[in-house]
């Protein structure tokens, strides 16, 4: 019993390694403890977790739950008193290494690497015909904190943006569209497609055979949302039939992608094992710590996840 309302950590020693003294010198009137079992219940005002514990109930004044990643679809949320506020993590190191990876894979597919590490393996000296990134349109499923940090690293390079949400909104620089009837164009306008949507009940399947046969021929997918949004056989199809050129896939659905899986050896694919970006401790650190204090103060949390919409 420590008498001081608890946050509760669960996750890596090597995070709690920077979250702990970072915790004991900005909220030392908030016990950090990385121990369930040596904790009161009832003290237990936060928990930063990946998933939830089978016995959340016991946590009877729990207020705040954290994800220590970028998305909550992870979590149950049916298993989460609806009292109870959601924070997704939103933080510089994710957002660095998300701005990395996609400039990665975006120059990645325009210009032609898969192609050209396959004729190294045959040993072949040819020259691809060039494009300029002024005629590569790069097209976002997604204008959120991730998208619209990718996109302002890519504009340096000319590429034409836009990007797809389910509300309007304005970026500058930035063709954008919004829902049902904003999409057809937007893909039509797509070279290269990024998915960084949440996952939810609306996007589960949603990069599907439907939605290639709307983006011009020719064009690439880099997939950095989750695993489930993806229809590998249609991927796999539309990029058989040539209709397609190529994809960088971050994300699979089963997470480890199994031995074996067609997605593994196709020529026209990339594969990463989910690691476009990682939450960094030391400023993730930072953030937990001022929305505690925003919380504590009444005050918004930045990152504060809408039940009902999902993400
Ligand atoms: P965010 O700020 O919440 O933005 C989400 C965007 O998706 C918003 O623009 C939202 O539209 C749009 N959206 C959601 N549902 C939609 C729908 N049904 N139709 C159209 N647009 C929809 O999220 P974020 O921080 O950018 O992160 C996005 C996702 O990236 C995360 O949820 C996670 O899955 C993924 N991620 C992957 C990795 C990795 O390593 N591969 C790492 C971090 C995150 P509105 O603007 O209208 O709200």
């Amino acid at each position: 019993m420590t008498g001081r309302p608890v946050f509760l950590f669960n996750s890596t020693a090597e995070r709690a390694a920077v979250f702990g003294p970072a915790f004991a010198a900005d909220l030392p009137d908030i016990a950090f403890e990385t121990d369930a079992a040596a904790v009161a219940p009832d003290e237990v005002r936060y928990l930063i977790t990946w998933t939830l514990p089978p016995d959340l109930s016991r946590y009877r004044n729990l207020e705040v739950v954290f994800s220590i990643g970028a998305g909550v679809d992870q979590f149950d949320a049916a298993g989460l008193p609806p009292h109870v506020a959601l924070v997704r993590m939103v933080e510089d190191g994710i957002i660095r290494m998300m701005q990395e990876y996609v400039a990665l894979a975006v120059l990645t597919l325009h210009r032609d690497l898969p192609a050209y590490l396959g004729q190294q393996a045959a040993e072949v000296w040819r020259a691809l015909p060039p494009r300029q990134a002024g005629e590569r349109r790069v097209g976002f499923l997604g204008q959120g904190m991730l998208a619209q940090a990718a996109m302002e690293r890519l504009r340096p390079f000319g590429f034409p943006l836009a990007g797809w949400s389910r509300s309007a909104r304005a970026i500058d620089g930035v063709e954008s569209f919004h829902g049902e009837a904003g999409l057809g164009e937007f893909l039509a306008r797509t070279d290269i497609l990024v998915c960084l949507l949440p996952l939810t009940d609306e996007t589960r399947g949603f990069l599907n055979a439907e939605l290639f046969a709307r983006l011009p021929q020719g064009a690439a997918l880099v997939h950095t949302g989750r695993g489930p949004q993806l229809d590998a056989a249609a991927l796999l199809a539309a990029l058989d039939a040539g209709h397609l050129s190529g994809a960088v896939l971050d994300v699979t659905d089963p997470e480890p992608l199994p031995a074996g899986d067609p997605l593994w050896r196709h020529p026209k694919i990339m594969i990463t094992p989910h690691v476009a970006s990682v939450t960094q401790a030391g400023t993730a650190a930072r953030t937990v710590i001022d929305n505690v204090r925003r919380h504590r103060a009444g005050r918004p949390m930045v990152g504060l996840v809408d039940r009902a919409r999902g993400y």
